[in-house]
């Protein structure tokens, strides 16, 4: 089912796999009609996760580039809504020559050139396929029809991974394995039988259950993988590994079996997790934070993976609190609260709720010397509090909220309009991977160390090049430009100013991995640091 952590189960096993020396990729299916995860809503969908190549896919294939430390392109992932594309304008272009398309075989039959071709072009030895979902949906039948096709025609290069969750009712305090069990049968009306099953549980899976799993369930008990909850997600290759998944797997893959598993990196990133000795307190102020009555934190993943990669490297244990923006907007919560954080960080979002919430946390933390790190939207709405409180543009706003404001100092991009009046959202906004320039002396080229960076980005509005010059000369410097020098990318207040006061126009969360922090986040955690080390009553000072 969604949100068992078959996204986790799928990174850990291609992990594993890769540190056993083999080339692997993964590919992720969402078995729904739109086209990709752009068009969503976040608070339904979770994050929406950028490649380089501009497609917006689900966060699962966050945890695939993070896991494996790849880039992964549009061919890693696919949804129904894709699959039938292509197969309707194949069928329009007579490339099936005049046959019947039918649902079953050509919809699997697109499917499984679709992995074929992810494989190809990472050159792979071993691809993990992802179905979304939960098994006996209607909606990804078909998926698990191509999968079963696959396994038909080369019955040892397909192996099959049922993730499941075993509930330990609390009145009852046992582990129950019934729903496991009739999940593998309902696979197995798909023509699926599991290879393996990842146990997904509260603790450990003793061997009584493992055993009964694997007589119900049809399979050895040594394929019976354990899967407890975990304190870290990057815990969970190693826990495999306890349980010989990888060996195992490439024996059913009839793959040369390496004993030898190479995770001396990562166990020694998964220390670092672990040995953070002080707390850095830090508060996201966002706007996707409400689904009924449970707080979303999903929506921000890469933020909160690219901020622990940073502040383990810094040598600290973040503690990370989601403020909804909307509550400084009503009066519920005051923005003074934030002088108890070491740093506040304003994500990206989209349309108005929480607005004005955002600018008066940003003018707080400005004001107050408090280490500000805004992305995307976090950036654009920096520039608005800026042009309103020290430029004297009262009314500056950005055109996606008042169209008819007195000074858009947000624009939408000129190319964008004409997306807009067509209503073309779908796939149309500035996406993926663009380089831009950092000024000399910079905080942001300080930081970097490079003078062109490339980062992937997700917006249809941009800084007004009008306003450039006024905000400038009132002390915001856009050190980050595009090489034709037309769009902001990055705009900061000088360490004279302000301790740390960044935002980009940018995702650069979308590229922090384990093994590679990001600068801008490690530049921001030192300052973070440093706040920390203050003693209280000096943490929130004007200057
Ligand atoms: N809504 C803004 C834009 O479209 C920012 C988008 C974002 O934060 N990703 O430009």
């Amino acid at each position: 089912m969604s949100g068992v952590g078959k996204g986790i189960a799928s990174s850990s096993i291609a992990k594993i796999l890769q540190a056993k020396g083999f080339r692997v990729t993964a590919l992720k299916i969402d078995p729904y009609i739109n086209v990709d995860a752009g068009t969503m809503n976040p608070t339904e969908h979770g994050e929406v996760f950028v490649l380089d190549d501009g497609d917006e896919t689900d966060q699962d294939m966050g945890n695939y580039e993070r896991f494996l430390g790849v880039n992964l392109s549009r061919v890693n992932y696919m949804t129904t809504g894709r699959v039938y594309e292509e197969v309707i304008r194949k069928e329009r272009n007579l490339e099936y020559k005049g046959k019947n398309v039918e649902v079953v075989p050509d919809i699997p039959i697109e499917v499984i050139g679709r992995i074929e071709r992810a494989a190809e072009k990472a050159n792979a030895q071993i691809t993990v396929v992802e179905i979304g979902g939960t098994v006996g949906e209607y909606q990804n039948i078909i998926f698990l029809e191509a999968a079963r096709m696959m396994k038909t025609k080369n019955k040892d290069g397909v192996a099959f991974v049922m993730v499941s969750y075993l509930p330990i009712p609390s009145k009852v305090g046992e582990m129950k394995t019934k729903p496991t069990q009739y999940a593998a049968r309902t696979l197995n009306s798909a023509g699926v039988q599991a290879d393996f099953i990842v146990a997904r549980s509260e603790v450990p899976l003793d061997q009584k259950r493992k055993d009964k799993i694997a007589i119900f369930c049809n399979i050895p008990s040594d394929h019976v993988i354990s899967a407890p909850d975990v304190e870290s997600i990057y815990d969970v290759p190693l826990n495999f590994e306890k349980d010989h998944f990888g060996e195992e797997l490439l024996k059913v893959l009839c793959l040369p079996v390496r004993s030898k598993t190479n995770l001396d990196s990562w166990k020694r990133f998964v220390r670092k997790t672990k040995n953070g000795k002080k707390t850095l307190n830090l508060a996201i102020v966002g706007k996707y934070f409400d689904s009924g009555d449970f707080v979303l934190s999903d929506v921000y993943i890469s933020v909160l993976e690219a901020i622990k990669f940073s502040a383990y490297a810094v040598g600290m244990k973040p503690k990370l609190t989601c403020i909804n923006a909307k509550d400084f907007e009503t009066g519920k919560i005051k923005t003074s609260i934030l002088s108890q954080y070491d740093g506040v960080i304003v994500p990206g979002g989209f349309g108005e709720k929480g607005v004005e919430g955002i600018v008066l946390a940003i003018k707080y933390v400005r004001l107050k010397r408090i280490p500000f790190f805004g992305l995307c939207y976090g950036m654009q709405l920096a520039v608005v509090e800026f042009s309103r409180h020290v430029c004297g543009l009262k009314d500056a706003h950005t055109t996606e909220i008042k169209g008819d404001t007195k000074h858009p100092v947000i624009d939408i991009m000129p190319e964008q309009k004409k997306h807009m009046k067509d209503a073309h959202f779908g796939g149309t906004m500035r996406l993926g991977s663009y380089p831009a320039i950092l000024r000399k002396g910079s905080v942001a080229e300080k930081a970097y160390g490079l003078t062109k960076i490339f980062e992937r980005h997700r917006h249809r509005y941009e800084v007004n090049s009008e306003y450039v010059e006024l905000i400038e000369a009132k002390g915001m410097l856009f050190s980050g430009k595009s090489p034709d020098n037309r769009l902001c990318e990055i705009a900061e207040l000088s360490r004279k100013e302000h301790p740390f006061f960044l935002a980009t126009q940018f995702h650069p969360e979308f590229k922090a991995r384990p093994f590679f922090p990001h600068p801008l986040f490690t530049a921001f955690m030192k300052a973070a640091q440093k706040k920390s080390k203050l003693p209280l009553r000096n943490r929130s000072s004007t200057k």
